[in-house]
């Protein structure tokens, strides 16, 4: 189905009459400038001489009055006797037309009367020259207006006349579909019926049905809003205006609701279209002041409002609006008929992630050794954004090292980058900070390598990066995993304080470099008593609520004050409790503690199979018998006593 018929010639930028404005008001402006140049000059250089009567200049020739004469464009200019004598500044010239034959006889006389004449015949001349400066002015005026004008019409300042045809950014085509956008089904899905409107409006008119408005697509940051709406265009074969909620707030009040009006308008003549609005909480944030709105906000989102309840729906305009804050919009967009639908575009799993790394390395050279499957299970948790990034990276990588095509190496590398900043190998470590953060992050990883519920290591390096980690531990997770046990929660609460375990166990020392595990340890146990009902003295009330859960998630508390003195405790209980498990694990294992801390030493960066195969070594000859019988188990129990 096309749409392009409707579309006029003149339609390649949003609002038709926008060249106007830039071509004719300056061209005006420029051209009357010129004339008022033109005529204050000729008045200045009029009123230097005293305009006088042929009869005046002959009465002064024939007293033999006159000191000087100047004949040019028909006109003679005189000096007296009397003004000559006067100093310079004072001295007056007087002028009086004269037909050039009259000139001939004139200045014989005057030159046989000893009197200085001067002649200047230039006309053709100095009309050229008249042309030539009034055109050159003209065209300098005229480019420095259009400029000044197209300036101030971006920003908006021209627009105050009521035009603003600001940052409104169309797209006749976007040339994006949903093969481009990888995972996202459920988001396609709803999108679908969008698609199939823009194609068939009479369709869903001629039933009765009343037509979508506009759909609210929520997620992280990055998770691929935009592109999801502009493959809805491309999808639709329609054209794509998009604007971001921040530009509509403007410093003039009253200027965001004249650019909604605006861009209603735009949409309008080229319907049916796609309007995109992103950030729309910028200025769909509710009204009722707890966000901190303002008037010039509230007016330009009642603008808004009206707009799309104003416009006529079988023309085929869709809003689509992003934003990854819905709680903090205002109630009113939310209504039926406006931005009724939540679209959920949701951070993608494994498979997701696997897509996306394949649509962009579509165009770049991989070379046979890339395991995608392998990077998209290293990058639980990223966005699409941060996928195509790394892949960019690893590119640039490529280039770098003079390679002809992408290896695993610089997709690793580049995740790295991506995730952890880039390799700072000039830090300087001391001796002793280099074996603390190698026992460190040993800690964190032994005691996630020995509870069997903890996800295995991937890699562990003590080389610093410009993140601020002097060295991390990167878990890598088996599966996808959507629920938590209890018990998995405590492993990973040992784990993140497995690190200063092993400072405080080999070294007695408590070092700063375990502040951030603490803190991620302490926010997780806090969520286990006040979100998940883990714990005893609680149970399962709850005391804390999440509220953007697409941002950080940060929770907060609504509980009395007692009860979150009482959360506090039980948080301190599950911390201490899971110290001392780390403790004791790693007291257990000192000796393979001590075998792994030294090869990191040695080797700065070891993998996570190079661990286990330390873990394995070290746990074979205890374990084994164990399992076999019983008789040795507590042969084993003994010894170890
Ligand atoms: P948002 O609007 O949600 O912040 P964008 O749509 O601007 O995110 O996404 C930024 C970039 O990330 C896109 O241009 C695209 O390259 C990439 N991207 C995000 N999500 C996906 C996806 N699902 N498939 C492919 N690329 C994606
Ligand atoms: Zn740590």
């Amino acid at each position: 189905m096309n749409f392009g018929q409707n579309d006029s010639p003149n339609e390649k930028k949003p609002g038709g009459d926008r060249p106007k404005t830039n071509f004719w008001t300056p061209l005006i402006i420029a051209l009357a400038l010129v004339l008022l140049f033109g005529w204050i000059y000729n008045m200045v250089s009029n009123s230097q001489y005293t305009e006088t009567s042929y009869t005046d200049f002959r009465t002064a020739m024939e007293q033999n009055q006159l000191a000087e004469v100047q004949y040019r464009g028909n006109r003679v200019y005189y000096l007296t006797r009397e003004e000559a004598a006067k100093p310079a500044a004072q001295q007056r010239a007087c002028y009086t037309g004269m037909p050039g034959g009259d000139w001939l006889t004139v200045s014989n006389e005057l030159v046989a009367n000893g009197v200085k004449v001067e002649e200047q015949i230039q006309e053709d001349n100095s009309m050229i020259l008249m042309v030539l400066y009034y055109g050159i002015t003209f065209a300098i005026l005229f480019m420095f207006m259009r400029t000044l004008t197209k300036r101030m019409s971006g920003d908006g300042m021209m627009g105050g006349f009521g035009k603003s045809k600001a940052k409104v950014y169309m797209e006749k085509q976007t040339g994006v579909t949903f093969k481009d956008v990888a995972g996202q089904d459920e988001a396609k899905e709803s999108l679908k019926e969008i698609i199939d409107f823009l194609h068939n409006p009479q369709r869903y008119t001629e039933i009765g049905a009343k037509l979508p408005k506009g759909a609210l697509l929520v997620g992280s940051p990055g998770t691929g809003k935009t592109l999801l709406a502009k493959a809805v265009a491309g999808e639709a074969d329609v054209p794509f205006f998009s604007i971001s909620g921040s530009d509509f707030v403007e410093m003039f009040v009253g200027m965001g609701a004249s650019r909604v009006r605006d861009l209603f308008q735009q949409a309008a003549k080229v319907a049916p279209c796609i309007i995109f609005i992103d950030e729309i909480d910028a200025v769909g944030r509710s009204r009722d002041n707890r966000y901190g709105s303002n008037s010039e906000q509230e007016q330009t989102l009642n603008q808004l409002l009206s707009e799309i309840d104003g416009f006529e729906p079988s023309k085929g305009i869709v809003c689509l609006a992003a934003t990854n804050r819905p709680e903090i919009l205002d109630k009113a967009l939310l209504r039926p008929g406006r931005f009724d639908r939540r679209i959920i575009v949701d951070r993608p799993n494994y498979q997701g992630r696997l897509d996306t790394l394949k649509v962009h390395t579509r165009k770049i050279k991989l070379s046979e050794d890339v395991d995608l499957k392998k990077i998209a299970q290293a990058t639980a948790g990223a966005v699409g954004a941060d996928l195509a990034n790394l892949v960019n990276e690893a590119a640039l990588r490529a280039v770098r090292m003079g390679r002809k095509a992408v290896n695993q190496e610089d997709l690793l590398v580049s995740f790295e980058t991506v995730i952890a900043g880039t390799e700072k190998k000039n830090t300087v470590l001391t001796e002793m900070e280099k074996r603390l953060v190698a026992y460190h992050e040993v800690g964190h990883a032994l005691v996630s390598a020995l509870e069997k519920h903890a996800q295995p290591v991937s890699k562990i390096t003590i080389v610093p990066h410009t993140s601020g980690a002097l060295g991390y531990t990167m878990y890598l997770p088996e599966e996808e995993k959507f629920l938590s046990t209890r018990q998995e929660l405590e492993v990973e609460l040992k784990s993140l304080v497995g690190g200063r375990a092993a400072e405080q166990l080999v070294f007695g020392v408590q070092t700063t470099g375990a502040s951030n595990d603490l803190q991620r340890a302490t926010s997780l146990a806090r969520n286990m008593v006040s979100q998940y009902g883990m714990s005893s003295d609680l149970g399962l009330m709850t005391t804390a609520t999440t509220q953007n859960s697409y941002l950080d998630g940060t929770p907060y508390m609504d509980c009395s004050q007692d009860t979150a003195a009482r959360v506090d405790m039980e948080v301190k209980k599950l911390l201490d409790t899971a110290f001392d498990s780390a403790l004791a694990i790693l007291k257990e294992n000192r000796a393979l503690l001590d075998e792994v801390s030294e090869y990191l030493l040695l080797k700065e960066t070891i993998t996570g199979e190079e661990l286990m195969a330390y873990v394995n070594a070290a746990r074979e000859p205890k374990e084994a018998p164990v399992e076999e019988t019983a008789e040795e188990a507590v042969t084993e129990e003994n010894k170890e006593e």
